[in-house]
């Protein structure tokens, strides 16, 4: 399951517009601004500021410690 490559470059924060990071594996794309981190069903981001969880600064620091792991950032 991945997320084609062109729709990834266009995809953006709903709240802040920002970049995101698509961590493939946990098919979840976060915003560091906001920070929130949205789902991505089925091939499908769920690009609604509702539906995204709301990140506490520590919850922030462990997802960036694994994009960094994984070389997302
Ligand atoms: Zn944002």
């Amino acid at each position: 399951m991945s997320l084609d490559s062109r729709l990834l470059e266009i995809l953006a924060c709903p709240s802040c517009k920002g970049d995101l990071v698509y961590f493939e594996a946990h098919e979840r794309l976060l915003c560091r601004a906001c920070p929130l981190l949205f789902r991505v069903d089925d091939d499908i981001p769920v690009m609604l500021i509702d539906e995204a969880e709301s990140l506490d600064a520590a919850a922030l620091d462990a997802w960036e410690e694994q994009a960094r792991a994984l070389g997302l950032l």
